[in-house]
């Protein structure tokens, strides 16, 4: 695989195979073309590495980590979805918060590191609650996460409100526990998150808003929404106009673009309400986007919006009838010229009980789920789970597959294996028979057909 920093066989270049030789350091020395061999492993691909935009840290694994069976850490079985709808999901949320531990959040946010850095992952936005029922504590988790995992994974903390702050008994507090907390950790939290939507009122939710522009401009943060987070038609009540539209607006009255560093960026979540809009008002919203040169990336959260969203009313006659609405990433991209990625959101959870939260098998998905099956496509997808998510939250970009030239270092970088063939238990006598391996040697084959993540190294 990688001896004496040689990684032999890599393809560069979909036409060619490499040997690229290595410095200690991580720099190219050196490449030359292959020479085929008996010794000679399966080609291997050199590729940017995966990136989570948009991942919860601290309600990662609540129903799947199965801490029950150890008295150190909390139960929360019973808190798994009855009816799975949006309202007990937030209800049975803040029940497991209560129950959280420092012991249990870093087991469970541990776990999610060491699987996304196995599959591939080595950059992350982490949201992490902060409210009147966990306080800190899921930030200071977080903290002492980011600090044990540097080596592996560069973990961005986004201080989040999913509940709150304008609305309801508890969002004076639960504002108060985010302004403290801004102070308090202001080295370690660089995005800060809130979820308007979810105020009970069209104005609590522009306080909302307007109160995050201020403390992101003030703290010099990224700037993270959850946005208009329904399937409700746009331009009737009681769904009106996409906040979208309001943060733009609110963006431009703040000066976002004068007064924010320019390395800081203005992440939308979700936003299905916006799948709802015809071509012609996207095309006024993404011109204005664009005009504006705020730099808002759309993140796309389709594992969550596919499961939560379009669910029958409870008076409905068809339960067979559910509109599916999602953010359509690629079209975002390549016809209206926005910035846009994909997220994984949550795993194993009550916004999205299901998945393993890899990045690479999202993107597969989104091939059928966004109907986007041209090898073109499957290379998009691809960016918008690697570079595109790294820009979307402020990183730089990685070196492309196909780019590689000496000078140039690649520790960091994803590297995936082929096996050469599969053993079988033999028949007619034989202790064993031996397929040969289909090889991977394009994005197209990755992203249709992910690597079994014992493939997958990240080089270092
Ligand atoms: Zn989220």
């Amino acid at each position: 695989m990688i001896l004496e920093n040689v990684v032999s066989n890599a393809l560069l270049h979909p036409a060619a195979l490499w040997d690229v030789e290595l410095q200690e350091d991580g720099y190219v020395q050196g490449t030359r073309p292959s020479e085929a061999s008996p010794d000679t492993p399966p080609p291997q691909l050199l590729l940017p590495p995966l990136c989570h935009p948009h991942v919860h840290l601290d309600k990662a694994y609540v129903f799947t980590c199965n801490n029950q069976a150890s008295p150190r850490y909390p139960d929360y079985s019973d808190l798994c979805p009855a009816s799975g709808s949006f309202d007990e999901a937030l209800t049975n949320t803040s029940l497991a918060k209560e129950r959280y531990t420092p012991e249990d959040l870093y087991l469970r946010g541990s776990q999610l590191l060491a699987t996304s850095y196995a599959q591939g992952v080595t950059s992350m936005r982490a949201f992490v609650e902060l409210d009147h029922i966990a306080g800190a504590l899921p930030l200071t988790t977080a903290i002492r996460l980011k600090k044990d995992f540097a080596h592996l994974l560069e973990l961005q903390i986004c201080a989040f409100a999913q509940d709150p702050i304008f609305s309801t008994t508890h969002g004076d507090a639960n504002r108060t526990v985010m302004e403290e907390a801004l102070v308090e950790y202001a080295g370690s939290i660089e995005a800060l998150g809130t979820t308007p939507y979810v105020e009970t009122s069209r104005g609590a939710s522009l306080s909302n808003m307007r109160w995050a522009i201020t403390a992101a401009l003030r703290h010099h943060l990224h700037l993270d929404f959850h946005l208009d987070y329904t399937l409700g038609p746009p331009s009737s009540l009681p769904s009106p106009r996409p906040l979208t539209y309001s943060v733009i607006e609110l963006l431009e009255e703040h000066s976002w673009v004068q007064v924010a560093d320019s390395s800081k960026t203005i992440a939308l979540g979700h936003c299905t309400q916006l799948s709802m809009l015809g071509d012609a008002e996207w095309k006024v919203l993404a011109e204005v986007i664009l005009t504006s040169k705020l730099p808002i990336h759309f993140i796309g959260l389709p594992m969550s919006d596919i499961y939560m969203m379009g669910r029958p009313a409870a008076n409905c006659q068809s339960t067979h009838s559910r509109p599916r609405g999602t953010l359509h990433v690629p079209s975002l991209i390549k016809e209206l010229g926005l910035s846009a990625c994909l997220g994984i959101n949550n795993v194993g959870n009550a916004f999205t009980p299901f998945g393993t939260g890899d990045p690479l098998q999202m993107a597969s998905w989104a091939v059928g789920l966004y109907q986007a099956g041209t090898v073109s496509d499957a290379e998009l997808l691809y960016e918008c789970v690697s570079n595109r998510a790294r820009q979307a939250i402020g990183l730089d970009r990685f070196i492309q597959c196909g780019t590689i030239r000496e000078g140039q270092r690649l520790y960091g970088m994803l590297l995936l294996r082929n096996q050469r063939a599969v053993e079988l238990p033999g028949a007619y006598g034989q202790s064993s028979m031996t397929v040969s391996s289909r090889q991977r040697l394009s994005l197209k084959d990755v992203v249709w057909d992910p690597p079994d993540i014992s493939l997958r190294s990240v080089l270092k």
